[in-house]
């Protein structure tokens, strides 16, 4: 009830504290009484922790922070847990969206938490944007493909709520004011909205699918950097709100009750963080070029958009040149069958797709990743695959790229840049800063780069068959069950 109590606009105050219940009376009035749902004897429960990297996680299990998420994945201080690998942008938008719609970034339209639409640089952070959002994946979601089933879905999600039977609302100015002022509130109005929904519903009508989007644990780490302690903190507290949720989802219909409902649930997060102290002044240094170049600086990653066609070695040497901009560390452009990796101490890796393919999933790509320079050691990427000799190779399926994914092999970057790449949006150019280093300004911590604490995110599940291995996050619907109608 802090949030109804922050607020002094008449209409906030009435529909911020009306939210708790109104979920759950919009649910009931669609679902009930009609032939529109099917009930279905399974609920599945994704719960997104934005921003949740797996050090965040890590910190937390060893100093038993967190011990209902402990308990309901049965974790121990050891904090080991099986990872996910997000789509790169490491950034909530692009990475919700391919979670949402199970594909993976080039599938669908948002490529960043910035795109460029009709020349006009769009910003979903901005809640002004999120009809454009809405808009663009009408239809594409997984509450829209449940629907057209006719099964039930809801969505605690401010920004991603389309095709969802029911969903939890506000007015764009309140939502503004919300988001900036009290984000701890945001996530406690969410998930006491839900306990209601989930007590005041039969759990014989619980919907099929819900989706639960917490961002406290993001806004927190941007303000003072991941590894603060008031992350852990606001983790905490986080934790406690999450314990009698996953005890109602234990025990549809108290402990004493038998039930038939099969429940599955899963706790995963859209991207990591960094430590950011330093910024890469790309777009100041752009501006004073003479040429008309589009720069996106999104957090830890800047697309370039070039606005007329210029030969490869032309694009080379401008990510060359930008490359000594102060702070900014990789350039990555696509370049005949293959994407350039450009470094700027000069290393120069190369992602090259195959021609005629080897046996992969249908529709799937194979490549290989060389260095065609490499000066010392560098602490990134380290790819296993470092031989010069380039007839030594093998051509690898991108899905084995994820499996070959370890504490000491970053094979990840290559799907997630060839996915990125193959987007029709692609942009002419990307530059990522250095480690502690992001585009925006005032951050403690960001996201948004091709690191391991970006792109690994944990994936914590209850009674879903998980299959050993690094995975795109994209395929956690499926893997819970809720994909395949
Ligand atoms: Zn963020």
């Amino acid at each position: 009830m802090r949030a109804c109590l922050a607020f002094i606009i008449p209409l906030f105050l009435l529909q911020g504290c009306q939210t708790s219940r109104a979920v759950s009376f919009q649910y009931h009035d669609a679902t009930y009484g009609g032939e529109t749902y099917k009930l279905s004897d399974k609920t599945s429960v994704l719960f997104l922790v934005d921003g949740l990297s797996s050090e965040i996680l890590k910190t937390s299990l060893r100093n038993e922070n967190a011990p209902a998420i402990a308990d309901a994945f049965s974790l121990t201080k050891s904090a080991r847990f099986s990872y996910g690998r997000a789509a790169f942008p490491s950034l909530t938008f692009p990475n919700i969206t391919s979670i949402l719609t199970g594909q993976s970034i080039d599938q669908h339209p948002v490529l960043g938490n910035r795109i460029l639409i009709d020349d006009k640089i769009v910003n979903f952070e901005n809640v002004t944007n999120w009809q454009t959002l809405a808009r663009l994946l009408q239809r594409k979601t997984m509450f829209y493909k449940l629907a057209q089933d006719s099964q039930s879905s809801v969505s605690y999600s401010y920004a991603f709520t389309g095709g969802a039977t029911a969903f939890q609302w506000t007015s764009p100015e309140s939502a503004i004011s919300y988001l900036e002022d009290d984000y701890a509130s945001i996530d406690a109005q969410t998930l006491s909205s839900l306990q209601n929904l989930l007590t005041e519903t039969a759990p014989s009508r619980w919907p099929r699918f819900i989706f639960v989007h917490l961002i406290g644990v993001d806004a927190t780490a941007h303000a003072y950097g991941p590894k603060d302690e008031r992350v852990q903190t606001y983790l905490h507290a986080l934790d406690q709100r999450l314990r009698p949720i996953f005890q109602i989802l234990n025990y549809p219909g108290g402990a004493q009750t038998v039930s038939n409902r099969q429940v599955n649930y899963a706790l995963t997060a859209d991207h990591g963080f960094r430590s950011t102290h330093a910024h890469a002044p790309l777009s100041e240094i752009v501006a004073r070029m003479n040429r008309k170049i589009r720069v996106i600086e999104d957090n830890r990653v800047a697309p370039v958009y070039i606005d007329k066609p210029i030969s490869d070695q032309e694009r080379i040497d401008l990510a060359h040149a930008l490359l000594d901009v102060p702070h900014v560390q990789w350039a990555a452009l696509k370049r005949e069958n293959g994407i350039d990796l450009l470094r700027k101490n000069g290393d120069h890796a190369r992602i090259t797709f195959a021609q005629t393919a080897p046996a992969c999933q249908p529709g799937e790509r194979a490549a290989r990743f060389e260095w065609l320079e490499r000066k010392g050691e560098a602490s990134w990427p380290a790819l296993k695959q470092q031989d010069r000799n380039v007839a030594a190779v093998e051509f690898t399926c991108l899905s084995d790229f994820d499996l070959a994914t370890s504490s000491d092999d970053d094979s990840y970057i290559v799907p997630a840049l060839a996915d990125y790449f193959a987007h029709p949006r692609a942009p002419d150019l990307i530059f990522i800063p250095e480690d502690g280093a992001d585009f925006a300004e005032g951050y403690a911590g960001n996201h948004g780069g091709l690191t391991r604490e970006e792109m690994l995110v944990p994936v914590l599940t209850k009674d879903v068959d998980i299959i050993r291995g690094v995975h795109p996050t994209s395929d956690l619907l499926r893997t819970m069950g809720v994909d395949g109608l």
